[in-house]
């Protein structure tokens, strides 16, 4: 058998034992599963890019995640491409072990109150003091915030942007955001009051290199965890469609319905072919475009699937009103579909007489 079929055959193991039991709870009580993070270290899951694996394997991690719970596969997100590997490239922070086992959490400090899409103008200061820096300011919306023992801070030094591995103590406050989906994530505004630190990530004034290495392949990471949220809900509306009679009739034996998910399952694998190149190209073309694509087709297969469950689907407890709340995040994180467009449109002005695509 071959490697990655072996992994995700062990991982469906691993999904349907570990994850599936959990997935309500994490949703309903905005839980957080340490235990599972835990677990989910110690056998690779968590960091697949420092354990060997591709981008494009750890995205058929995510997807498989996705498929279960949106929010496990957020986690998994934030910790292994969000934190981890892009600490691991810029660096030798012996943090990174402990990321990757999930002995700690990490969280990823770039957006701010004042500043999303227009990351490049947040106000986070990093003063120099001694051999390190103070770090102060807020972060918004940061994954794991609530949770996490080291953050990834983006902040402005004398030099330009710089990346900075900062560790929770009391200089650091956290206050829960409560969101609409991917709940149990820890999403979480921070507060950092003169926190001390001297550990950089890579080098003074080269901060921006480091968020857009998190960012690209965060983008790639979050698409498949729209296609996962797609492929969980439309399994789901398919095994409804098949049992639910209608008007005499199975849903299934109708035309209409099936043309639904056709139409659907189409564009769903072409977003699948763009995600196997977006991951090994990494370009920012497609890159954006799969972001781009990826979120508003997923978003459009859980609509669907929704629409054929009928009030099942609105229903709490079927995966598909989950789906529903989390997918509507990767239009937003991770860059919004504005600023794809923005990246999209700014290659095509650069690049008119490019033969790549004409
Ligand atoms: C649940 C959740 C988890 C997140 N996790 C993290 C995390 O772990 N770490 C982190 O750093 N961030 C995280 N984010 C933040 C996320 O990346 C931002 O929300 C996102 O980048 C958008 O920024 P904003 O919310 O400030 O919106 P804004 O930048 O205020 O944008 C508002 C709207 O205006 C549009 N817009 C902005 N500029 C333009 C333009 N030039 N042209 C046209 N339209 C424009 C946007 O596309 C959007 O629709 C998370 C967000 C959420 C909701």
């Amino acid at each position: 058998m071959q490697e990655t079929e072996l992994l995700i055959e062990n991982l469906r193991d691993f999904i349907l034992r570990e994850v599936e039991p959990l997935a309500e709870k994490i949703d309903r009580e905005d839980w957080y599963p340490r235990d599972l993070v835990r677990k989910m270290g110690e056998l690779g899951y968590l960091d697949p890019m420092g354990n060997g694996l591709s981008l494009y394997q750890t995205c058929l991690i995510l997807e498989e995640l996705a498929k279960v719970s949106g929010s496990v596969a957020l986690i998994q997100d934030a910790q292994g491409e969000l934190v981890t590997e892009p600490i691991r490239k810029f660096s030798n922070n012996d943090v990174v072990d402990e990321l990757s086992s999930g002995k700690i959490i990490g969280g990823f400090g770039l957006s701010e109150p004042c500043c999303g899409s227009d990351a490049k103008s947040i106000k986070t200061k990093a003063e120099k003091d001694g051999g390190g820096w103070r770090i102060t300011g807020e972060k918004m919306w940061t994954t794991q915030g609530l949770y996490a023992d080291v953050f990834l801070i983006i902040a402005k030094a004398d030099e330009g942007l710089s990346a900075f591995l900062v560790r929770k103590s009391d200089c650091l406050k956290t206050e829960k955001i409560e969101v609409m989906g991917n709940r149990g994530t820890g999403t979480a505004h921070l507060f950092l009051e003169g926190c001390w630190t001297d550990q950089k990530i890579g080098n003074l004034g080269k901060g921006w290199e480091v968020a857009k290495y998190a960012l690209t392949i965060g983008r790639v990471a979050i698409s498949a965890i729209s296609i996962g949220l797609a492929e969980g809900s439309i399994q789901e509306a398919l095994d409804w469609a098949r049992q639910r009679e209608v008007m005499s009739q199975l849903l299934i034996n109708y035309q209409g319905i099936r043309w639904y998910i056709a139409d659907v399952m189409s564009k769903l694998l072409a977003v699948k072919s763009l995600l196997k190149d977006a991951s090994v190209t990494l370009s920012d073309l497609s890159v954006s475009s799969l972001k781009l694509f990826s979120s508003n087709v997923s978003q459009e297969a859980v609509d669907v699937a929704l629409q054929i469950m009928g009030g099942m689907g609105y229903a709490k407890g079927t995966k598909t009103e989950r789906a529903y709340r989390d997918v509507r995040l990767t239009r937003i994180g991770e860059g919004t579909d504005e600023v794809q467009k923005n990246i999209i449109g700014k290659y095509l002005k650069e690049n008119h007489r490019s033969t790549q695509f004409f």
